[in-house]
């Protein structure tokens, strides 16, 4: 199958040999701008004379037409072929870095960084700066190919997954092909351990995060049958596919998918009651103290007051209202009452819990 990614290569690759190997022919033509070969402004700035520079040590020279490079600190060139050699050295070394590879020409040192480098001052070589990688090309179709192999690395990473190759080690205990030696893949979201050789698997896979996080977003979590889902009493972990509703206090168990949007509307139903309910009874509570002129000119007006104002009343009748609404409903399925969950949930909101 030719994936989008695959198509956008082929169009880089064909401009790559024209990048990295002779003399380009001008004029140079860039996002279809014809550009003049003679505009070096890039990295080049052209004085006319010390005067215009500043610079003291032109000045001592008394330079007339200079040129200095804009990344390299102190070059000074008064001779402008000097200056284009230069000029061509950064812009194939910036091309060379567009293709994670950091180019030496034989006048350049790379023993800083490569201190084995046996083409250390010898040839124009190419150093791979993907990650830990240490390879070293001095072909440009060498480099083309090296590229294309941590391109479509870093295309599988985009997709949420690693590739490991038969010579890497997977070093993942949990993997199944752990110390094969065999070209692999990882899932690489949080939580994921799903491992597999197949390439095409890596579609269904993808599919298959996208509903669970549309599951998540919805409050649900679904749970194959051979993984265990945590929830503590679940009659159904290891035995079937279910999905739990994994909302506070809830511990509503669904076997099929076409009851999630049923289940869902339950809860907005109830969150809306509760909230409007909720409502009234604050509503309520300022009526009361606007009817009160003592507590109106209480200068502090602190939550004792209030409390003592809003009579507790209310509240046994805000939690009375919260638990009917939850007893009100049909026993659920499934129903244990001990998801990891409901612990804190039943500290933070008390009348959540249900009878
Ligand atoms: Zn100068
Ligand atoms: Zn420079
Ligand atoms: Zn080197
Ligand atoms: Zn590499
Ligand atoms: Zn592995
Ligand atoms: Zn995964
Ligand atoms: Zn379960
Ligand atoms: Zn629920």
């Amino acid at each position: 199958m030719r994936t989008a990614y695959e198509s956008t290569y082929a169009e880089t690759i064909s401009s790559f040999p024209a990048v990295l190997g002779r003399e380009q022919p001008s004029p140079i033509i860039r996002d279809g701008k014809t550009i003049s070969p003679m505009d070096y402004s890039r990295y080049v700035r052209r004085f006319s004379s010390s005067l215009e520079c500043g610079n003291p040590y032109c000045k001592d020279l008394n330079y007339r037409e200079h040129f200095h490079c804009l990344d390299c600190n102190s070059r000074v060139f008064v001779k402008k072929e000097e200056m284009i050699r230069h000029f061509k050295w950064h812009k194939k070394r910036d091309e060379s870095l567009q293709h994670g590879f950091m180019r030496y020409s034989p006048s350049d040192d790379c023993s800083d960084r490569y201190p084995n480098c046996g083409h250390n001052r010898k040839q124009t070589h190419y150093h791979c700066i993907q990650g830990t990688c240490d390879k070293v090309y001095i072909s440009t179709s060498d480099v083309q190919m090296h590229a294309n192999y941590h391109r479509k690395d870093s295309a599988i990473i985009q997709e949420g997954f690693q590739r490991l190759r038969a010579t890497e080690e997977c070093r993942t205990p949990y993997c199944a092909f752990y110390g094969q030696r065999t070209t692999h893949f990882h899932c690489r979201r949080d939580q994921c351990q799903y491992t597999f050789k197949n390439k095409a698997d890596m579609e269904k896979h993808k599919t298959y995060h996208i509903k669970d996080e549309q599951l998540a977003r919805d409050g649900f979590k679904k749970f194959l049958k051979p993984d265990p889902c945590g929830f503590a009493n679940c009659r159904f972990s290891l035995v079937c596919n279910h999905i739990h509703c994994v909302r506070d206090g809830c511990s509503y168990v669904l076997h099929s998918s076409g009851q999630l949007l049923s289940h869902k509307r339950k809860h907005e139903r109830k969150d809306s009651e509760i909230a409007y309910r909720k409502f009234k009874l604050a509503q309520q509570a300022v009526v009361n103290i606007g009817n009160n002129p003592d507590q109106q000119s209480h200068p502090d007006l602190s939550a004792a007051g209030t409390s003592m104002l809003l009579p507790t009343s209310s509240l046994v009748a805000l939690n009375a209202l919260s638990e009917n609404l939850h007893g009100s409903s049909a026993p659920l399925p499934g129903s244990d009452r001990s998801s990891p969950k409901s612990a804190s949930t039943q500290s933070r909101l008390p009348f959540m819990t249900g009878k």
